[in-house]
């Protein structure tokens, strides 16, 4: 508990500036109310023990950034930011018309304007099974890591980011990978790019790196561990780029990585062992080769868990990872509170994160934004727009403070999002995929087997987005290209030749 003596505490209970949920968004947020208002105190209130930090911030081009994130007692915040007082404990229920939020402890905090960045909690496909997992956090995180060390065999579920970065860091396991869609990763990429990345996913990897690279848990474990986590029901941080490095993803088998794919299916029921032999299902062996050959052997060994598949195959494993997206988590701020929802369940925030409630914003995961976006981005749930609106949240609180008028970020004029899939580098620009560019869009391509594939999306002769896999060194050119919408239809094809240097071109 971060509140401190209860003089402090006293002279916490009412603050000009209140932000829920010590993520990124909530810390970002916080961070920069606090230099905006010197003399001000800023409340931080946040469910988890320890809280999360942007460091070495890079920005790599006008758009694409890269940072470190750093699990922080929240003590460290405090010496950092004199005037933020970071209280530990959930909000239990907002009383909008008081302008009061409530805590677990039975504590009441009044604000003047309340940002809330509780984040989202995983979708899992089915509430309260033990053998369901979702990662979501450290603490579920290592619990997953904990489970996976006794595991022969285990299903994940999903085919965003996370299913991704878990088939092919899983070692010593077999993996059946179940995937509703016909190619692996398509909130990410098209079938080609998929086709790019599976030889390396079932290729020998290079040796793990040593140390984690980008997420740091450091100075938090000691203390975290003598706290006991977030607490049962509460909801610690979303982990963040490389969450898995430095996590030892390894299984209970001796074999090296075995990934199998099961397409164009979902589950249908999950079963424990005495179900399973009343229903007289039979179940699939792991199948011998990569892709599926249809290999239909039984299975001989008895499982913890038994799914069966949309597609009718029945699988044995030790359990299930639920990986097939997030829910943002609104549930605590909802009671009494008549709050515009997205279709996602997000809080609707317009241009100014402000929700439908007065003096209430909302940043990164929990909010669904409304407003009309630049012909080239989007909202994704992901690491860098929870800092970009922690800050930008900050900054319209601000503004609307001071009876300013708030000026829109850079950063909603691109999509742009850098990170590492199958250990490539991957930069995702624009309507990478072509979301929402209708059926007059063309794609161009180029690909070198094992090294690079580049594809841009085109609409009207100009660049609308584009997706990067590996060095290609491309990143920054196009990011122009699709920021300026020049007319590119003269370059035709030339613009993806490799023998032309196209930076020389546009420069
Ligand atoms: P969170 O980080 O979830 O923080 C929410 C905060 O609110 C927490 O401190 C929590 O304790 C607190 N809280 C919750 N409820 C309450 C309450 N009632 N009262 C008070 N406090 C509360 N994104 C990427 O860009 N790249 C990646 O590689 C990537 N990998 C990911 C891997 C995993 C396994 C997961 C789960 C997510 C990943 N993401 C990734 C997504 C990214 O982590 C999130 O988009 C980002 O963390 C959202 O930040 P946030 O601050 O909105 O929410």
């Amino acid at each position: 508990m971060a509140a401190g003596p209860p003089s402090l505490l006293a002279a916490a209970t009412g603050s000009r500036f209140v932000v829920v949920g010590g993520g990124i968004a909530g810390v970002t947020c916080a961070e920069r109310l606090a230099t905006e208002f010197p003399s001000d105190d800023i409340l931080l209130i946040t469910a988890s023990p320890v809280i999360k930090t942007v460091i070495n911030f890079k920005q790599v081009s006008r758009a694409l950034e890269e940072f470190d994130v750093e699990e922080q007692t929240s003590s460290v915040l405090e010496r950092r930011y004199p005037n933020i007082k970071v209280i530990q404990s959930g909000v239990k229920r907002l009383k909008s018309d008081e302008h009061k939020v409530i805590t677990e402890d039975d504590e009441e905090y009044t604000y003047e304007r309340l940002c809330l960045c509780a984040g989202a909690k995983p979708k899992l496909i089915t509430e309260g099974n033990p053998f369901v997992l979702g990662i979501r956090d450290t603490d579920s995180a290592a619990e997953f890591q904990k489970h996976l060390a006794k595991a022969k065999r285990i299903i994940i579920v999903g085919n965003g980011g996370i299913a991704l970065e878990l088939v092919y860091e899983i070692e010593s396991c077999e993996v059946i990978w179940a995937i509703k869609d016909k190619a692996i990763g398509n909130t990410f990429f098209d079938a080609g790019a998929a086709e790019f990345l599976i030889p390396k996913l079932i290729a020998e990897k290079p040796e793990p790196p040593v140390a984690c690279k980008r997420t740091k848990y450091t100075t938090a474990e000691a203390e975290k561990e003598e706290k006991g986590g977030a607490g049962p029901g509460q909801m610690g941080s979303a982990l963040g780029p490389d969450w898995h490095e430095g996590l030892r993803l390894k299984g209970a088998k001796e074999l090296f990585h075995k990934v199998h794919i099961e397409s164009l299916c979902e589950v249908k029921k999950i079963y424990l062992p005495e179900e399973f032999r009343q229903s007289q299902k039979v179940a699939s062996a792991f199948p011998k080769a990569q892709p599926d050959e249809g290999n239909v052997e039984s299975d001989q060994e008895r499982w913890p868990v038994y799914t069966e598949l949309t597609n009718g195959k029945v699988y044995g494993c030790d359990f299930i990872v639920s990986a097939t997206g997030v829910v943002p988590n609104v549930q605590p701020f909802l009671e009494g509170n008549n709050f515009a929802l997205g279709q996602d369940g997000g809080l609707k925030v317009d241009e100014e994160m402000r929700t439908s409630l007065p003096d209430i914003y909302a940043a990164g995961d929990i909010c669904t934004t409304t407003w009309e976006p630049s012909p080239v981005w989007q909202q994704m749930r992901l690491w860098t727009q929870a800092r970009q609106m922690g800050w930008y949240a900050a900054k319209c609180m601000a503004a609307n403070a001071l009876g300013e008028p708030a000026e829109m970020d850079f950063s909603f004029e691109l999509f742009a999002h850098v990170t590492k899939f199958f250990n490539y580098k991957v930069v995702l620009l624009g309507k990478y995929n072509g979301q929402g560019l209708g059926s007059d869009h063309e794609l161009l391509l180029r690909c070198t087997k094992g090294q690079e594939y580049v594809k841009v999306v085109m609409q009207n002769g100009r660049m609308m987005g584009a997706v990067l896999i590996g060095e290609t060194d491309l990143e920054e050119t196009f990011e122009n290209l699709i920021l300026n919408q020049m007319d590119l239809s003269r370059y035709g094809e030339d613009l993806l030749d490799p023998n032309i240097d196209i930076e020389d071109y546009f420069d």
